[in-house]
Order: structure tokens, then C-alpha cells, then sequence
């Protein structure tokens, strides 16, 4: 059965040879677990779940594969400034394939229509059907809070004192920024109930703290540190997700980056159902808003 098992690059984990109808336990090249007979196996037959994967599936993974490399590849850098610019880059770039044509990607400020002012923010997702970036050149740019739907952090190295400090700038921006009794909707009470505040992430490629980010119980440090936050990625090792209900949860790494996958679908998922909306709630008659004019005129 090993031999079998390791031509197809992967191995049989069930220590005693079992014959006829029962089975042992086998592993892919992917990881992949998966329990077969010895008949199974030896007529041709092999892991299930790598089979059900479709392209759109290996594709996406191939994009994370692809940015992952290139950040690590980053590393050997000297200069921290054009090293982290260079990521925000990578990144970006690897987002906008998965983002509909109503959403862009920048870097900058977020500012509301009273001045108030976010720190500098490295991936911005707005909605460019409600206001434009102002000032914007080569995506760097003064981004209006009402527009803006989600925002990632970008660290190379990812411990808790990163994860503090993104879930501070967090909170200053949905609490404060994007707060929606200082948006220009203000007077709309169907735009301030629905509360759709920006979905804030943080990725990072390396970890100073070992695996401790990537374990269970990591969880209850989570909790009471990382509020504000609705996401946390370490790229090729896990991602945690904060559920509305039930508190972090945790998804291991994979040969085929699902805790990346996660993280971004899970995310673009989010900010899109409350984008539309808020779209459909500020476009209707009775919310007759001269958005462009409280941000421009006196
Ligand atoms: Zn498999």
C-alpha cells in the first residue's frame, strides 16, 4: 500500500495492511485525508477531494501561491519603506481580480465631511459609486468615509503588538472616521441603522511569535485584543475570522492557501452585501442628498 501511495506522492497512514471490505486511511500530496479500500486503491483510484477541485478553485490558488512567493522573495530587501510598498503593490494586485467593476483599491487617508482624519491606511476598498477618491495619483490618495467599504492592513512580520495596533486603527475608523452620525447621509435613518462600517483586515507574511497566532487557543487573546477587527491572515499558515456570533474562528493553512482564500472571500463577501445596500438605501428619491456639495462647496 506505501508503495502505491507514494508514487502518487502521497501516504497510507493506517499502520496494519486490512482486506476486503474494510479500510485504511490515506493522505494526498494535499493533505487531503480520506479512508479506502485496498481494492480501491490498487484498481487506479485516489483522493476524492483533489479531484473535485475546479479550475476557478486551482486558479485562485495559483494567485495566492504566485503572491505569496513574490512577498517572501521581498524579504531579502534592505530598504524597509520600498519593501513594504512593494507588498501593498503585490497585494493589490492580487485583490482587484476578485473585485466587481464598482469597487477599486487605493492607499492613503480616509477623511469624513467634518475633516476628521484616518492614520495612513496601506489597502483601501471603496465603493466608487457613491464619491471619488480626492487628489488620488497612482492610487494613493484622500479617500471620502462614505465611500469606503473595507481596509487591510499589511505587515511582514504579524505578532500581537501588529494585530494591537490594527485593531486601535480599527476602531478609530469605524467608532470615529466612518462613523455614520458624521457621514454626509447623516439625516438618513436607514443609512445610519443599517451601520454597514468598513470590514477591517490584517495580513502579514511572517510571524515573531513562532505559532502561537495559528493556535486554538489563541482565540481568548483574540477576544478582548483584536476587537474592531473582522479578519487576521499570517499568509500560508491560518487565518482567523471574527464571527458575529461564536468569536474567532480558525482555519489552518493548506497546500492549496485556503486560510488566504478565506480571508479574502470571506471579506469581499461581506463588504459587497452592505455596499449594495447602502447603495440602494442613498440612491432612492427620498434620500435627495447633495453628497458632492457638502464635501466641496463652503
Ligand atoms: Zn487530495
Amino acid at each position: 500500500m506505501q508503495e502505491i501511495a507514494q508514487k502518487q506522492e502521497g501516504e497510507c497512514l493506517s499502520t496494519e495492511y486490512k482486506a476486503g471490505k474494510k479500510t485504511m486511511e490515506f493522505r494526498c500530496k494535499e493533505t487531503h485525508k480520506w479512508r479506502a479500500t485496498a481494492k480501491s486503491i490498487r484498481s487506479g483510484n485516489w483522493c476524492p477531494l483533489c479531484g473535485k477541485r475546479t479550475i476557478i478553485q486551482q486558479e485562485a490558488s495559483a494567485l495566492v501561491s504566485n503572491f505569496h512567493r513574490q512577498a517572501i522573495a521581498l524579504k531579502g530587501l534592505h530598504h524597509k519603506g520600498i519593501k513594504g510598498t512593494l507588498r501593498e503593490l503585490i497585494i493589490s494586485n492580487f485583490i482587484k481580480p476578485f473585485l466587481t467593476s464598482q469597487f477599486s483599491v487605493g492607499k492613503g487617508i480616509i477623511i469624513n465631511k467634518n475633516n476628521n482624519q484616518s492614520n495612513e491606511t496601506d489597502l483601501i476598498i471603496y465603493d466608487n459609486r457613491i464619491l471619488p477618491p480626492f487628489f488620488e495619483e497612482q492610487k494613493i490618495g484622500v479617500y471620502p468615509a462614505e465611500s469606503v467599504v473595507a481596509t487591510i492592513e499589511i505587515k511582514s512580520e504579524l505578532g500581537k503588538d501588529e494585530i494591537l495596533k490594527a485593531g486601535e486603527a480599527a476602531r478609530e475608523l469605524r467608532g470615529f472616521v466612518c462613523n455614520p452620525e458624521m457621514s454626509v447621509f447623516n439625516n438618513i435613518g436607514k443609512y445610519k441603522s443599517l451601520n454597514a462600517l468598513p470590514f477591517c483586515g490584517v495580513i502579514g507574511f511572517y510571524s515573531k511569535s513562532g505559532n502561537t497566532l495559528c493556535k486554538k487557543g489563541f482565540n481568548d487573546w483574540l477576544k478582548p485584543n483584536a476587537t474592531g477587527l473582522s479578519e487576521i491572515c499570517l499568509v500560508g499558515k491560518c487565518s482567523w475570522l471574527n464571527k458575529t456570533k461564536g468569536g474567532w474562528s480558525l482555519e489552518l493553512a493548506d497546500e492549496n492557501y485556503e486560510e488566504t482564500k478565506r480571508f479574502i472571500a470571506v471579506l469581499i463577501d461581506n463588504f459587497r452585501k452592505y455596499a449594495e445596500e447602502k447603495f440602494r438605501i442613498i440612491s432612492t428619491l427620498e434620500a435627495d442628498q447633495p453628497w458632492l456639495s457638502y464635501y466641496i462647496r463652503r
